[in-house]
């Protein structure tokens, strides 16, 4: 049995990281003497403390402040209409660096969705230094970046050693998972409930970036990587584009690989070992664009989740953060044609007929030998020691397919009753979705939705009882719900899917959809009442639907949630 030092790298897998080419180096040494002098000032936190704290909100604007004295091109971002602070006054800031050449790819990184997790905050500080003082000249030039390294501001500001005691933590204690309000930022994304959503939705819209880097730190697996990431898992997203997500990734882990440092899709074994189980496979979490990199991908975006292993020194993890996503990039940069190709449909319209799946089940994407590390823990489950590691060759679920069975066809749009346009329209709008008067509605059929079944969450999550339903589209109001009258049509908000967001819109509106409104309660009060119970309408009516469009029910994907 091996002690377990949290300042020394642990087990077998544990190599030295390296810093990148020789080449960027020394122009990156070349850069750091003629900045001599602000060497202080461009230290970031945890350098500066000797890895004993980390950065709060006012910490990064300063840090930030002293890059762009030293080079003015690096300006704060604020996307027009986006909120600028949280709901407590905690600012919303990023920052932009536009490429050095014409026709850059954009890439937005994102730091502190989970503001325990600040290794993803803390690499963005030390990834930009390095872009601004010289290294990495083909990100440079060929990448405009947004950053947002404390996207969950509150959080950020929130440090306290009591967080994540299972983890070798800086002195400082790291932040808070959630907001303020309680919300967990990265199950946001379709209801945009916080600020800090809607101002990710304003920089989608404005700066309309390729893809978006999302960082975090696990919870507590027992692997052996030393990172683990995803693309986006997006059921309904473009195929040709998740398969190019995904094939990125496997590139850059394998040329982490040769690097020495070890990288897997994000998952974790199952059963638990834990539970005294025998482990069966490793498995993916869930494809639901409730996740920001999910929802990246809904949008037409290439999606990169980045999770640094929680068992390695603060240090470690943040390097290794750093490491990942510069090896990304690097790849982007190599790749510039292929990534605008691949991310070209985000302006693609749906069309009515066109099919999407309403489920999706983790399949077996290869079989490979993975690490299983065993721990001693205090009784606070803090680890104490490597009791030791074995292999075992495991079958690796991290991919989707759809289910034949939950496909369906799309209108040609959806009407949302009037009664609730005061509170629909501006959340669609965030999304990039278009929102026209009812009288704008093509001159199709309308079909009204039948319910088979439903499942309320039996214990509320983000502030919601979850509500799924079960049914299909008829042409008749159906029994318990009052008629649409020709007005009720007129005066409602007709979204049509043949625009750029179409898919956006219709996983948003479209009752069945896992992720949808109907789903995060916007319209509870009118499907979960009690009481009188007299008939109402059902608030969504689909229109131009497919004659021969035949319905089945929802059926909920896998749903382990991501760390
Ligand atoms: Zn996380």
């Amino acid at each position: 049995m091996t002690r377990f030092d949290p300042l020394q790298p642990h087990g077998a897998t544990t190599r030295r990281i390296p810093i990148g080419p020789i080449a960027s180096w020394r122009r990156g040494t070349l850069a750091l003497a003629l900045s001599f002098g602000m060497a202080n000032a461009q230290q970031t936190v945890p350098e500066a403390s000797a890895w004993s704290k980390t950065s709060t909100t006012s910490d990064v604007v300063a840090f930030m402040a002293e890059l762009s004295k030293v080079h003015p091109k690096l300006v704060p971002y604020a996307p027009p209409g986006a909120p600028l602070r949280t709901e407590s006054g905690k600012p919303l800031q990023a920052w932009r660096l536009p490429a050095t050449k014409p026709g850059a790819l954009r890439v937005y990184l994102n730091g502190n969705i989970h503001a325990g997790e600040v290794e993803g905050k803390e690499a963005i500080l030390l990834l930009l230094r390095e872009v601004l003082q010289g290294q990495h000249s083909e990100l440079r030039e060929r990448i405009e970046f947004v950053l947002m390294p404390c996207y969950n501001a509150e959080g950020t500001d929130a440090l306290d050693p009591a967080h994540r005691r299972y983890q070798p933590n800086p002195a400082s204690g790291v932040g808070r998972r959630e907001t303020d309000r309680g919300l967990d930022l990265n199950r946001d994304a379709m209801k945009a409930e916080a600020a800090n959503t809607r101002w990710l939705l304003a920089m989608l819209r404005d700066f309309d970036p390729h893809a978006v880097f999302d960082l975090h730190t696990t919870n507590g697996s027992t692997h052996g990587f030393h990172l683990t990431w995803a693309p986006a898992l997006t059921l309904g997203g473009d195929p040709a584009l998740l398969a190019f997500n995904r094939r990125l990734l496997v590139e850059v882990r394998d040329q982490l690989k040769a690097q020495g440092l070890p990288t897997w899709d994000y998952g974790n074994f199952e059963p638990d070992p834990r539970s005294g189980n025998p482990i069966e496979r490793w498995e993916s979490y869930d494809p639901l664009p409730r996740y920001l990199v999910n929802y990246a991908g809904l949008q037409g975006r290439l999606g990169i989740l980045s999770e640094a292993y929680v068992y390695r020194t603060f240090e470690q993890r943040v390097r290794e953060t750093r490491a990942f996503v510069l090896q990304c990039l690097a790849w982007m940069a190599s790749h510039p044609r292929d990534v605008e190709q691949a991310t070209a449909a985000r302006l693609q319209p749906l069309r009515s007929g066109d099919t999407l799946p309403l489920a999706a089940r983790l399949v077996e994407t290869e079989k490979a030998p993975f690490e299983v590390v065993e721990l001693e823990r205090t009784a606070e489950g803090q680890p104490l020691a490597e009791k030791g590691r074995h292999t075992l060759t495991l079958p690796s679920l991290t991919t989707f397919q759809d289910l034949p069975e939950g496909a369906v066809q799309v209108p040609a749009g959806f009407l949302v009753d009037g009664t609730w346009a005061e509170r629909i329209r501006p959340l669609l709008e965030a999304h990039g979705v278009r929102a026209l008067p009812g009288t704008a509605r093509p001159t199709l059929p309308p079909a009204f939705f039948a319910e088979s079944g439903r499942k309320v969450g039996s214990r509320a999550f983000q502030g919601v009882f979850e509500l799924d339903l079960q049914g299909r589209w008829t042409p008749d109001a159906p029994k318990g719900h009052s008629p649409w009258t020709a007005a009720d049509l007129d005066r409602a908000l007709w979204i049509p899917l043949d625009q750029p967001r179409g898919r956006v819109a219709f996983y948003l509106l479209d009752p069945r959809s896992p992720d949808s409104l109907v789903h995060w309660g916007l319209f509870h009060s009118v499907l979960l009442r009690g009481g009188w119970g007299e008939a109402t309408r059902f608030p969504i009516v689909a229109v131009g639907l497919p004659p021969e469009a035949r319905v089945a029910s929802t059926g909920t994907p896998a749903a382990r949630k991501p760390e």
